[in-house]
């Protein structure tokens, strides 16, 4: 495993930057209280069947699946979690005018509340925040759903065809949305610095956008609980807990 680097000597690269693009993963959201998939306390680790709630079939071929899932919605941490200072140290860097997009792996809309603006952030993954109907494509807020749910319906069908009902958020064996995809990819090979905060790189093609600024020629910082696959790319690499460290580089600079 690679030695990690000083936070000094990375936040005076992250200083010379002024177009950066944050990748950013469910490791920036535990320090608000949502848990991660792949770390020591993630969904995944603990409970590996929840998995299966994740994957599109699943969810449309099995009713048993889509209550759990309603569920699960109900009683999610996304909706009392506030920012954290991870998120608002991005925040500061967009003030600063060195922001030049948030690539999140994230359905936890927490850049949007922390401050970040809307059409700085790309979810590359959905968002927990509308529904979409699976047969006509309808979307919503998330919250009428949940009303519905909260009011008896155990698993609310679309309002205008009567079909499934699914959150906005991308699942196992779905592809990801290709306007969103197609101007992350943009702004990976445009950006001067990649910034990862909180991302296992495990999952493409979100993690591959790393590799492809890399090789557009930004030097790659990467801050993570753990290793990934991408460390060796990386121009540095830190371990340290994101709602410290993220501060001070961007304090830095
Ligand atoms: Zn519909």
């Amino acid at each position: 495993m690679r030695a990690p680097d000083e936070p000094a000597d990375v936040a005076a690269a992250v200083a010379e930057a002024s177009r950066i693009a944050v990748m950013s993963g469910a490791g920036i959201s535990t320090e608000s209280g949502i848990p991660d998939f792949r770390g020591p306390e993630g969904l995944w680790t603990k409970n590996p069947g929840s998995e299966r709630l994740s994957s599109l079939q699943a969810y449309r071929d099995d009713p048993e699946v889509r209550l759990r899932s309603w569920q699960a919605r109900l009683a999610h941490p996304v909706w009392d979690a506030r920012p954290n200072a991870a998120h608002r140290a991005i925040v500061a860097l967009e003030e600063a005018g060195r922001l030049h997009a948030i690539l999140t792996q994230n359905i936890d809309g927490l850049h949007q509340r922390a401050g970040s603006n809307p059409s700085l952030v790309l979810e590359l993954h959905g968002s927990m925040f509308d529904t979409v109907c699976l047969s006509c494509g309808d979307r919503r807020p998330m919250r009428e759903a949940l009303d519905r749910v909260e009011a008896g319906e155990a698993d609310p069908p679309c309002l205008v065809c009567g079909g499934i009902l699914k959150s906005a958020t991308i699942s196992f064996g779905q592809s990801l949305d290709m306007d969103v995809l197609n101007r992350a990819r943009e702004a990976a090979v445009t950006c001067d610095l990649m910034l990862v905060a909180g991302s296992s790189l495990a999952v493409h093609p979100a993690a591959g956008l790393v590799g492809l600024a890399a090789r557009a020629g930004a030097p790659v910082v990467i801050c993570n609980g753990s290793e990934t696959p991408y460390d060796g790319l990386a121009a540095y690499v830190l371990r340290d807990r994101l709602g410290k460290v993220l501060p001070e580089l961007v304090r830095g600079s």
